[in-house]
């Protein structure tokens, strides 16, 4: 071993070490070194479990699934998969579930993203979806056909708060003989746990509160291992895989996710009141709120006393009254996105729902002055005084 090109590849930077490191190393490589051509081999086939290639499996990928996994059910037997981001779970997971000719029941107030995943892209492979009022359980029987192949829902709607009932849902489902699948990204398992509701699929976009510092892309999907392992497959195919070192960035943000979710569901309530009492504030969706349609769902469902941490406000007046609110924020951040550390805002009509007029909206329960607020980590009476100061003379 001794011309350059050689010593440059195969030299002591490949050294591993065999003792255990505090912190696991991050797994940042594409393939991995098996030990014969037998093993490669009977690997390759699944007759043996071992690593050979990162778009199909990377140990610290994996890992983050798994963790989340662990949190979504202690008992430990669902399983997860970690994906690039939460569309890529959630395009994995439908594609996994239906085909041509498949139909989907989602609500009307579903993520953005799943509205034009579902009505550009998979209607054009032959799949379609009704959306419907996801709180109106007779509309959601009614929608099913005989062709339906998921139950879509979300745990938390965006900006409403919209709590989903998860157990009568979960029952119409399972009555249809298809799985109800879940986005619980605004929740996160700190805050509820569908798979302990019935729910079958448990969908989160990572780069929310899970990673929780807004630093890192990713998703994950966990449920029971037979749908994993055909949602896996999906995955594998069109490689919407998770990279090492976002995963790695996830992890870390896992570790403190209770701590976080905790104290940010908090403040959020906090901040909630503060601005329901507010005569300068139209109204304020957070399901801690008594006011709030769902409140006495999600005390049902969550965690004692946690109820999300992003609180919708909708100034007195119409769009200039939101946006002017917007701009008048000196703590908290213009920028979309939930969960991180920092505390964020968005005008929702001309930001998140930008598709859809005032009509629209009014028909989906959106004030024209509605601002999304994801409440951080900062102390409350701070952001209190950032929120109150912003609606400006009213
Ligand atoms: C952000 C988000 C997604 C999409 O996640 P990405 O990581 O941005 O792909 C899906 N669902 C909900 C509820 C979200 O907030």
């Amino acid at each position: 071993m001794t011309g350059d090109g050689t010593r440059a590849v195969h030299g002591p930077a490949r050294r591993a070490v065999a003792q255990e490191p505090l912190t696991p190393p991050v797994y940042r490589t594409a393939t991995f070194v098996l030990d014969s051509a037998q093993q490669t081999a009977d690997v390759f086939a699944g007759k043996e479990s071992g690593w050979t290639y990162s778009r199909t499996d990377n140990p610290t990928s994996q890992a983050f699934a798994d963790a989340v996994a662990y949190l979504e059910d202690p008992s430990g037997v669902a399983v997860g998969q970690p994906f690039g981001s939460g569309m890529a779970a959630i395009t994995c997971t439908l594609l996994a579930l239906c085909s041509a000719g498949s139909h989907v029941v989602a609500p009307q107030e579903v993520y953005g993203g799943t509205w034009a995943l579902l009505t550009r892209q998979l209607s054009r492979f032959g799949i379609e979806t009704s959306f419907v009022d996801g709180t109106d359980l007779e509309a959601v029987r009614a929608a099913l056909r005989p062709e339906t192949a998921v139950l879509w829902g979300e745990v938390l709607a965006n900006p409403s708060m919209t709590v989903a009932d998860l157990p009568a849902l979960s029952q119409i489902a399972r009555d249809a003989g298809i799985p109800f699948a879940v986005d619980a990204t605004f929740a996160s398992p700190v805050v509820c746990r569908p798979l302990e509701h019935g729910v079958d699929l448990v969908v989160h976009s990572a780069t929310k509160y899970l990673g929780g510092h807004a630093d890192a892309t990713g998703g994950v999907v966990v449920g029971p291992t037979a749908l994993l392992e055909r949602i896996r497959t999906v995955r594998v195919d069109t490689g919407a895989t998770l990279a090492p070192d976002e995963a790695a960035l996830l992890s870390r943000g896992l570790a403190t996710l209770p701590l976080r979710v905790t104290r940010q569901c908090t403040t959020a309530a906090i901040v909630a009141q503060a601005l329901a009492a507010d005569p300068r504030v139209a109204r304020v969706d957070h399901p801690s709120l008594p006011s709030h349609r769902d409140h006495e769902l999600a005390k049902r469902l969550f965690a004692p006393s946690l109820y999300g941490a992003v609180v919708t406000v909708s100034p007195a007046g119409g769009r200039e009254a939101g946006m002017a609110m917007i701009d008048r924020l000196e703590l908290v951040k213009r920028a979309t996105s939930l969960g991180g550390t920092t505390s964020k805002a968005v005008h929702v009509p001309t930001t998140t729902h930008v598709a859809m007029d005032d009509v629209t909206l009014a028909a989906a329960g959106i004030l024209p002055s509605a601002v999304r607020v994801s409440i951080g980590l900062e102390d409350p009476e701070d952001l209190v005084a950032d929120l109150l100061q912003a609606l400006g003379e009213g």
